[in-house]
């Protein structure tokens, strides 16, 4: 798709012909479409893991786990459960509309704009994809320019498994995706920085568009003073694996600090340094399991938060920067200062601030003075402080004793609230992300009552 103004209006005016033909609502359009899709991670596999590798320095594993694995999970859901998301749901009316039925009948919005993020290419890119074209809309993709290798792949690759007369993907940065906001949609579906989500909110303004905002912010992860030594292992372990080892730490989801009460601060971070090594070994630069920063802008950022002269003593371990590699070796700060920029922006990357607190119920207050974060794990047996956790804090989702587990499954709505965004997508989610629940209501010319009609007479006012 080409990306001038005028390309893109007359581009668009065919897609909202084409899903005015009805073409995309037919099933067995749907089925082919995600089928082409499921075709593009199976035969694509390599290339995707090496786009992966050369963007991000993503590692196999990880791009398996995170991105191809996932997909093709979602992809087999959507296929599977295509026929019964589409189906009618029956729904009761009020005795008061006697002999009647009615339904909840989810209809396709029309035509849709996903613009998406650098972090996970693929899964950003096509997980909201897979819903837009369950639900039977036309759909153009924006994936993001800071990972050029996987948006080649979406924009020139991916387009010859789809029709593409019904879905268009176009490649390009903030200036595409202004010209992208300018046009009519009917829904737009965000990934991305809180700052580019107002733009897109203000642009969907013009036309009352529907927008959900995939946004980040600072996810905390609390950590109680377990007592078995094994419980502390387990905990450590999923830790660093969701914080080091899934794009290192460049996710929406990763944790982005711990709190932790005083007297358990320095076992835990001794226990990090052991499992930090056994993971990622002694130089984990040379490893090839810790995914590399996105770009040198990226690192620069995070070299400037790392290097703060007032956060640079709270370094107790790691933080070595190889700029020619972008790689930041898995730091861990304790208590840097709160009015710090790394405690106040999102971090996105590998490095890790342990907050003390008196006790580890006061991190509920920590978490409700701050914006309401999109993910927040606790790592605790304490059952009461888990239904706390639950009902004093507000976030996108809350997981206990592990994480990022929330994002691959299917069964849970995957969103924020307030800062961190609005709108939820994943499985069935994502079908009616896409979709209008239009109400039917249908009822028989038989039977009525006489008291619904005017004129109002004392008789009727007294039933
Ligand atoms: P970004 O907002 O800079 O870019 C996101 C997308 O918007 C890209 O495709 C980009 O090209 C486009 N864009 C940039 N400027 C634009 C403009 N002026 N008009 C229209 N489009 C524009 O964000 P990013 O750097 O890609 O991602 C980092 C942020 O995204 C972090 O805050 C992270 O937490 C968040 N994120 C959220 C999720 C989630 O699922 N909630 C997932 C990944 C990342």
């Amino acid at each position: 798709m080409e990306c001038s103004v005028e390309a893109i209006e007359k581009d668009l005016n065919n897609m909202r012909k084409c899903y005015s033909s009805g073409i995309t609502k037919e099933t067995s359009w749907r089925e082919s479409q995600l089928k082409g899709l499921r075709n593009f991670i199976i035969e694509r596999e390599e290339e995707i893991s090496k786009a992966l590798k050369q963007d991000l320095g993503k590692h196999q594993g990880e791009a398996f786990r995170d991105e191809v694995g996932t997909l093709m999970k979602s992809i087999n859901i959507a296929i599977k459960s295509l026929r019964k998301w589409m189906a009618g749901q029956e729904a009761k009316l009020p005795q008061i509309a006697l002999l009647s039925s009615a339904e909840i009948v989810p209809e396709p919005l029309g035509l849709v704009l996903i613009i998406s993020s650098w972090n996970f290419p693929f899964g950003l890119s096509l997980e909201p994809l897979i819903g837009a074209v369950a639900a039977g809309n036309a759909v153009v993709l924006k994936p993001s320019e800071l990972s050029p290798s996987c948006s080649y792949l979406l924009s020139s690759v991916l387009p010859t498994y789809l029709d593409n007369n019904g879905i268009k993907v176009i490649q390009g940065g903030p200036m595409v995706g202004e010209q992208l906001l300018q046009q009519r949609w009917d829904k737009i579906f965000f990934t991305g920085s809180a700052r580019v989500g107002r733009m897109v909110m203000s642009a969907a303004v013009e036309h009352l568009t529907p927008v959900t905002l995939e946004l980040g912010g600072k996810c905390p992860a609390l950590v109680d003073s377990l007592s078995a030594s094994l419980d502390k292992k387990v905990a450590v372990k999923r830790i660093l694996v969701a914080k080091y080892g899934a794009c290192a730490g460049q996710a929406c989801i990763a944790i982005d600090y711990i709190l932790v009460e005083k007297s358990f601060s320095s076992e835990l971070v001794a226990l990090m340094k052991i499992w930090i090594k056994e993971m990622f070994g002694d130089n984990p630069k040379t490893s090839n399991t810790i995914a590399r920063i996105v770009n040198e802008k990226h690192f620069s950022r995070l070299r400037s938060l790392l290097t703060d002269p007032k956060v640079k003593e709270s370094v107790v371990y790691g933080g070595s920067m190889d700029i020619d590699n972008l790689f930041i070796e898995p730091a861990i700060l304790l208590n840097p200062p709160l009015d710090s920029a790394i405690m106040t922006e999102e971090i996105f990357g590998p490095v890790l601030p342990i907050i003390t607190v008196e006790k580890i119920e006061d991190s509920i207050e920590f978490i409700n003075s701050r914006p309401k974060p999109l993910a927040i794990y606790a790592f605790t047996k304490n059952k009461t402080l888990q239904r706390r956790m639950i009902s004093e804090t507000s976030s996108g989702s809350v997981v206990f004793n592990d994480a990022i587990l929330q994002y691959v499954a299917d069964t849970l709505p995957f969103g924020g609230v307030g800062e961190s965004g609005f709108g939820k997508y994943h499985g069935k989610f994502s079908f009616d992300n896409f979709s209008n629940h239009k109400a039917v209501a249908r009822r028989s010319f038989y039977t009525d009552f006489w008291f619904r009609f005017p004129p109002w007479t004392l008789n009727k006012l007294q039933l």
